[in-house]
C-alpha cells in the first residue's frame, strides 16, 4: 500500500543548489550539513547526490546519524557536531567518523585515548556549544591533531555587527592553534563574503531550497514539493461549520475537499485558514483548522476535483515561513516519515 501523501524531491535542484553554494564559497571547499536526516529530506539520498557532485565533508549532529551514512560515503568524510559521550569513546574511535570536540573534557578524553584526527568547535560568540575563549590555553590543544577548527555564526542571516565581531574573534583565536583547515560559514555566512569563507564552508538550509538571506533567492531553487491525496469531497450548505472548533462556516453552498495531510506531517497548525493547495493551477484555500492527519480545502475553484486526485500544497519555504510563523528550518525538519519520498 502506498501512502496518501508524498514529498516530490528535485534531485537536480538539490545538486544545483550545492554547486551554487560551492561557487559562492570562492576558494573554499563546500561541505554540507546533513543532520536531522538531511533536514527532513532523507540523508542517504541527499548525501549520495551531493557526494557524486564532489562534496567531501558531511556534518551530522548525532552518532546515530553518522552510522546511517556508513557505506554511503567514507567514514572520515562524516563529522559529528555534537561531540560524544565519554562512555562511547571506544566506539567513536572505532567508527572512523570524526568527532567535533566541544569541551575541555572531551579533548582530555580524546587525548587520553590516543587521539587521532579530530575537529574542534570554538565558540566565537553564539554561546551555545564549543570551547569558549576563556577556556583556551596552549596546554589544552597541545598534542591534538586537529583537522577542522570551526566556529558557528549566530546572526549570519542578518547584517549584524556580531558577524564582524565573531569573524575577528575566530581569526584571532585560530591563529594560535595548530590545525589543517578552518571553517566558519553556514548557508547565510557564505554570503557575508570571502573573510568568512576560510578553507571550508558548511551550508545546510540553502542546499535544500531555503533562502537563508534574501539575495539567495536569485540562485537557490526549491527542492521540496508536498502532494496529498483527496480522501473525500462533500457538498456543504451555507453556514455549515468546518473542522475543529468550527472556525470556518461555509459562505454559501459549496464543495469541501479533505486531504491526507496534517500537523503530524509537519504541516503546521498555523496554516489553518492561511495555507493554500493547488490543482491544475487553481487555488484551493485551507478552510478552518489543520488537524493532526487531515486538512480541509475550499474546492469551489475545481468542480471536477475527485476523490483520489492529488493536490499540491504551497510550501515555498520563505513564503510558508512568513505565513506560518515557523522558520524555514522547522518547516523542513518537521516533515514526517509518513510521506513517500520520491526523487525526480
Ligand atoms: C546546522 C549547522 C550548519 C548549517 O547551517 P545552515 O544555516 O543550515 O546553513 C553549519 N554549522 C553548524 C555547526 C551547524 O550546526
Amino acid at each position: 500500500m502506498s501512502p496518501p501523501l508524498r514529498l516530490v524531491l528535485d534531485g537536480d535542484a538539490l545538486v544545483t543548489n550545492w554547486r551554487a553554494l560551492a561557487l559562492q564559497s570562492g576558494d573554499a571547499r563546500c561541505g554540507a550539513a546533513v543532520k536531522a536526516d538531511g533536514y527532513g529530506l532523507g540523508a542517504i539520498e541527499v548525501v549520495r547526490r551531493i557526494s557524486a557532485a564532489g562534496c567531501q565533508n558531511f556534518f551530522v549532529a548525532h552518532w546515530q546519524e553518522a552510522l546511517a551514512l556508513f557505506g554511503v560515503v567514507p567514514a572520515q568524510q562524516i563529522s559529528v557536531l555534537n561531540g560524544f559521550a565519554i562512555e562511547d569513546l571506544q566506539a567513536v574511535q572505532n567508527s572512523g567518523a570524526i568527532p567535533v570536540l566541544n569541551t575541555p573534557k572531551q579533548i582530555a578524553a580524546w587525548k587520553g585515548a590516543g587521539g587521532g584526527l579530530c575537529h574542534v568547535m570554538l565558540d566565537s560568540g553564539i554561546n551555545r556549544l564549543g570551547i569558549g575563549p576563556e577556556q583556551i590555553s596552549a596546554e589544552l590543544f597541545a598534542g591534538l591533531q586537529i583537522d577542522i577548527l570551526m566556529s558557528h555564526l549566530a546572526c549570519a542571516d542578518e547584517d549584524a555587527v556580531q558577524n564582524v565581531a565573531q569573524q575577528r574573534i575566530f581569526a584571532q583565536i585560530t591563529s594560535a592553534i595548530s590545525h589543517k583547515q578552518r571553517s566558519l560559514a553556514n548557508s547565510a555566512g557564505i554570503m557575508l563574503g570571502r573573510d568568512y569563507h576560510y578553507d571550508l564552508t558548511r551550508p545546510g538550509l540553502s542546499i535544500y531550497g531555503g533562502i537563508a538571506r534574501s539575495e539567495m533567492a536569485a540562485f537557490i531553487r526549491p527542492v521540496v514539493q508536498i502532494e496529498a491525496c483527496v480522501l473525500q469531497i462533500r457538498q456543504h450548505k451555507a453556514g455549515d461549520p468546518i473542522g475543529y472548533n468550527a472556525t470556518y462556516r461555509c459562505e454559501q453552498d459549496m464543495p469541501v475537499a479533505t486531504i491526507a495531510l496534517g500537523y503530524a506531517d509537519g504541516y503546521r497548525r498555523s496554516f489553518s485558514s492561511l495555507g493554500m493547495a493547488r490543482f491544475e493551477g487553481a487555488e484551493l484555500p485551507v478552510l478552518g483548522r489543520v488537524s493532526m492527519d487531515l486538512v480541509t480545502l475550499d474546492s469551489r475553484a475545481v468542480p471536477h476535483l475527485a476523490e483520489g486526485d492529488w493536490v499540491t500544497v504551497d510550501y515555498d519555504l520563505a513564503g510558508a515561513a512568513s505565513v506560518s510563523g515557523a522558520s524555514q528550518y522547522e518547516l523542513l525538519t518537521g516533515l514526517s516519515q509518513r510521506y513517500r519520498r520520491i526523487w525526480r
